[in-house]
């Protein structure tokens, strides 16, 4: 990859609604058919909804083990037990990212009985070295998470990574993740330049946006997900309305990959441990 090379679409991807928790209906953009995964990115959900019915079942107690998973809040409140004795409340605009580890089970259950849920689920994989390591959790509130004005009419929240020196609030030396979301007026452009080798992804959740110059310019409608590379010069344009998208990247770890379920290791082996460690208790 030449470094300062401009930032190509690669592929979209449209989100498959499906449902999961107790009957949580929810848009999977990875880790379905369409996009199984996109290393070290395992699973990015969108869950949006008006409808109380949609979302009241929540995710009762289940476990996890061999990655971590990062909730981002937009609306809505959601609260989150797990059996190491961490509870916390997910309010709009709070980041959770939990590192299961060798393992643990919690709970993530909306506190309302009415009104808007909406948020992004991500699962970013550990590599081998560490997954097997302690649970870690971590949340950070709104006012934790800084909000920049890179160029007129671009606001930008850092949940990962640096933006003009500032660093979001999260540290996972592994993959060093990018996390922004990116609030783009009608027209206005952003130039951002991406780790280099990192894989990176946009998904425009609100209004529509244009990526890339030129001919290779792509414009993306709203719950569009766009497959980033070619290089690490990002240019990202508002399109014909106030445009809101997130913008992650990581640097892949290529190392297999063995999931079922909750579960996400390098081996089949290790898969089924986890089946057992989890049955006896060992989570
Ligand atoms: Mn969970």
């Amino acid at each position: 990859m030449s470094t300062h090379a401009p930032v190509r679409v690669l592929r979209t991807i449209r989100g498959m609604p499906t449902s999961d928790g107790a009957g949580v209906r929810l848009t999977r953009v990875i880790g379905g058919t369409s996009l199984p995964d996109l290393d070290p990115f395992l699973l990015l959900d969108e869950f949006g909804t008006e409808k109380a019915e949609d979302y009241l079942a929540g995710f009762p107690s289940h476990p996890h083990r061999g990655f971590e998973t990062v909730t981002y809040m937009l609306d809505g409140r959601m609260r989150h037990k797990d059996n190491h004795g961490n509870e916390g409340l997910l309010t709009p605009g709070s980041v959770q990212w939990m590192t299961a580890g060798r393992g643990l089970v919690h709970s993530e259950m909306p506190e309302q009985e009415s009104g808007r849920m909406r948020g992004f689920q991500l699962w970013v994989n550990l590599p081998a070295r560490d997954k097997m390591s302690a649970p870690k959790y971590q949340e950070f509130a709104p006012d934790a998470i800084p909000q920049l004005t890179p160029a007129a009419g671009v606001r930008v929240k850092v949940i990962a990574g640096e933006v003009d020196g500032t660093a979001g609030p999260i540290v996972q030396p592994a993959t060093d993740p990018v996390y922004l979301d990116i609030g783009l007026e009608a027209g206005a452009a952003w130039d951002y330049r991406l780790p280099e080798g990192h894989h990176a992804f946009a998904y425009v959740f609100e209004g529509d946006a244009v990526i890339g110059v030129g001919d290779e310019a792509r414009p993306l409608a709203s719950q569009e997900m766009a497959v980033l590379g070619g290089g690490d010069a990002l240019h990202v344009v508002g399109g014909t309305r106030d445009a809101r998208l997130i913008l992650v990247a990581g640097r892949p770890l290529r190392e297999p990959v063995a999931r079922h379920g909750p579960f996400v290791m390098n081996t089949r082996q290790e898969l089924m441990q986890a089946f057992v460690d989890f049955q006896e208790g060992r989570f």
